[in-house]
């Protein structure tokens, strides 16, 4: 049971959570890259791992302005959303299918970033905060250019991924 008092209590408990989920995604994004077979998607997943960890240190930084320390929340969302990114990494199926499994997966994590960052930067604007909302606004932004080549990468896999199954008749 914890208490929320206020709207910038509130702003601390959504960069908490992010903090955790960034965490969660700096595990499982190696794992992703591991189990896809295309190489840019790959390689995209390997570049987002980098920009993942600089999602960290500003989340850090945000909560440091706000004179807390990070720590102590558990995203379950993100645990869940990772879940089914193990699922797609674990299941038998045609290599560009599991990549577009891979794929559906990473868009929902994106998604729920890109949710979650607009959430907390338009708190931390209402509260006259505009050094964290600047800093989630330059995340939110790395997201969805993620989202975007995400999308890109798809049209290709997709199409492999249902060659891949007319060849098998
Ligand atoms: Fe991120
Ligand atoms: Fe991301």
């Amino acid at each position: 049971m914890s208490a929320l008092n206020s709207l910038r209590d509130l702003l601390i408990d959504e960069l908490q959570d992010l903090y955790d989920a960034e965490n969660q995604l700096v595990k499982a994004l190696p794992k992703m890259a591991e189990a896809a077979t295309d190489d840019e998607l790959k390689a995209g997943f390997s570049d987002h791992l980098e920009q993942t960890r600089i999602h960290v240190s500003r989340l850090e930084q945000a909560l440091g302005i706000l004179e807390v320390t990070a720590k102590g929340k558990t995203c379950k969302a993100m645990k869940g959303l990772v879940k089914e990114g193990d699922e797609a990494i674990e299941v038998k199926a045609p290599d560009a299918v599991r990549d577009a499994d891979l794929i559906g997966a990473a868009q929902r994590v994106e998604h729920y970033e890109i949710a979650a960052y607009g959430t907390a930067r338009t708190f931390a604007q209402t509260l006259g905060e505009a050094e964290i909302a600047e800093l989630l606004q330059l995340t939110l932004e790395e997201e969805a250019e993620t989202d975007q080549k995400l999308t890109v990468l798809a049209r290709k896999i997709n199409i492999e991924a249902n060659a891949a199954f007319s060849n098998k008749g």
